[in-house]
């Protein structure tokens, strides 16, 4: 291992507990001897790029973490793009929170209907996007199957035979934390 590679080794996390826990990670000492950049993989050019924010209502919005971007100006020869850390609560790219999520699931292994299941978790009355969870959920079924530690069994419920239903019944049982958020911060991906 050269000693550059020693230097810049630690990749970049980007699902966080807490936005101190984002603070402490972005500290110069690291941003420039440690973090690599997700994208081109070059470290020492990683420069703080504001907070990202969610809008709550008219006049209330949520700091839900911070942006980084590569620097390719100033004496920086980065390659320019943008990257997000944010709060294991944040689904990147989506409405609703990892809480809402977590709990449309419980409520499904519950055998609530994925209807009444969305409704209940959201708070709304339309109910468009709940296949749509659904159907994100049956695309990411490999991805949650890696993180388990032990092979899925099929359990007494009748829900839990069908494959997608079991894999997150595991996934559930092996967390101590609501699913999603702890699944984002231990897998370093969006749940969905
Ligand atoms: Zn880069």
């Amino acid at each position: 291992m050269s000693r550059r590679d020693f230097l810049f080794d630690a990749g970049m996390q980007t699902f966080f507990q807490s936005l101190s826990d984002i603070e402490r990670y972005l500290e110069p000492c690291h941003r420039y001897y440690s973090l690599t950049c997700q994208h081109c993989g070059l470290g020492g050019h990683l420069i703080s790029h504001g907070f990202i924010y969610k809008q709550l209502s008219m006049h209330e919005r949520k700091t839900m973490g911070k942006r980084v971007v590569c620097s390719n100006r100033f004496g920086h020869s980065g390659c320019g793009r943008t990257t997000q850390l944010v709060l294991a609560e944040c689904l990147p790219n989506r409405q609703y929170s990892a809480w809402q999520l977590s709990v449309f699931i419980v409520l499904l292994l519950a055998n609530v209907a994925v209807v009444k299941a969305y409704q209940l978790a959201t708070e709304q009355v339309s109910t468009r996007q709940a296949w749509r969870w659904v159907a994100a959920l049956k695309r990411n079924i490999m991805q949650y199957r890696l993180r388990l530690k032990s092979p899925v069994s099929v359990t007494s419920s009748w829900r839990c035979t069908h494959p997608v239903f079991a894999t997150l019944c595991a996934l559930v049982n092996g967390l101590t934390a609501p699913v999603c958020l702890a699944f984002q911060l231990s897998a370093q991906t969006a749940f969905i």
